[in-house]
């Protein structure tokens, strides 16, 4: 069932969320709310979405990128569950793109993040999963993983002249975007 979205401003968005413990998992509360994150998101036309954002102040997101080719790269990510993730930085080298971001509707800003991870985490059964992420790719991961430890994209925008309305980037930019 879709959930509203919390907005920037609601203090769940700026908390770091709980760990799951392993029992926590495999419960029936526990894929109602992937349920809800992933129709949540689809309603909403995310590629992520994060527990915090539907207000569930736990350390658990969720991506899906189905075929999208931006930025000349292909990217497929099957919808991956994340659970407790850490996040290991194999590169400092940073690259940027256009983020926009569910809490933050009619939004978009330039963000520069480091281009090249390696995320250790829980898929919904509780077993360790580790995932090398380059590119876009890198981006989406590190925007959503954010959301478990109360950081938005807004945060980490170096230069608040490249943060501006939907309309003014679509009209002025004319760049692809993360949504
Ligand atoms: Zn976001």
């Amino acid at each position: 069932m879709k959930r509203e979205i919390c907005r920037m401003g609601n203090p769940v968005l700026r908390a770091t969320a709980e760990k799951f413990k392993i029992a926590d998992l495999n419960t029936p509360e526990f894929k109602g709310l992937l349920q809800d994150m992933f129709d949540s998101m689809k309603e909403y036309g995310g590629i992520g979405i994060a527990a915090p954002q539907i207000g569930i102040s736990k350390q658990v997101a969720i991506i899906e990128i189905l075929g999208m080719n931006r930025y000349g790269q292909e990217i497929n990510l099957p919808n991956t569950v994340f659970v407790n993730p850490e996040i290991e930085i194999l590169d400092q080298a940073t690259q940027g793109f256009w983020e926009g971001c569910l809490s933050i509707p009619g939004m978009r800003g330039y963000v520069e993040r480091p281009k090249h991870i390696l995320v250790k985490y829980l898929n919904e059964k509780g077993e360790e999963q580790s995932l090398e992420a380059e590119g876009f790719l890198a981006t989406v991961i590190q925007h959503e993983l954010d959301h478990l430890f109360g950081t938005l994209y807004v945060d980490r925008i170096s230069d608040p002249k490249l943060f501006m309305y939907q309309e003014e980037f679509e009209q002025y930019i004319q760049q692809p975007s993360i949504d």
